[in-house]
């Protein structure tokens, strides 16, 4: 009896409660003209593959929710062409998130000289832009182009996938316009 009415007020309360889930934001329109607009340039100039080595340099992991989000099927990164390599050998493009502690300073220079040219670099999130609430201590060396070269950075804590779809869009872009 005691479980029946436990059951009984659970599911009044799911009731009550009705579906809270977000709705949506993001306008689809604008996601399939980044997604389409970056499709064909990466068919023009990559044969169709965009490999991404992703580093955390000293992030607080909120940056990697979002990339990790950017990376599911909704924004259908693979779809594109797009994917994450463990390997800098086989990347064109080193995503940095993180004020670069001082302990990864090293790890991060040889990941980007381990990369073959042509390279790109995004510094992702306040952090990876301006160092953002950690900035330059005795433990971090700041923004990431403090310690490597940096062809753009995307801003936000952390930015949403969308926000990295176009950044990853636009340095790609502006690099064959
Ligand atoms: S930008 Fe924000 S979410 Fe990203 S690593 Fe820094 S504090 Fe974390």
């Amino acid at each position: 009896m005691i479980y029946e009415d436990a059951m009984y007020s659970l599911l009044k309360q799911i009731f009550r409660t009705g579906i809270k889930t977000e709705t949506r934001l993001i306008n689809s329109t604008v996601r399939l003209q980044v997604s389409s607009d970056l499709q064909k340039t990466l068919v023009k100039h990559f044969g169709r593959a965009l490999a991404i080595r992703h580093v955390d340099a000293g992030s607080c992991n909120g940056c990697e929710l979002e990339i990790q989000a950017t990376n599911n099927p909704y924004y259908n990164l693979e779809g594109l062409g797009i994917h994450f390599v463990a390997s800098p050998k086989h990347a064109d493009l080193l995503l940095v998130t993180g004020p670069v502690s001082k302990h990864m300073e090293i790890a991060l220079k040889r990941t980007y000289d381990a990369m073959p040219e042509p390279k790109w670099v995004i510094a992702l999130g306040d952090c990876g832009c301006t160092g953002g609430i950690f900035g330059e201590t005795y433990a971090t060396s700041g923004k990431v182009s403090n310690i490597i070269p940096v062809d753009l950075t995307i801003p936000g804590c952390p930015p949403t996938p969308m926000q990295i779809l176009q950044g990853i869009s636009a340095v790609i872009l502006k690099s064959f316009s």
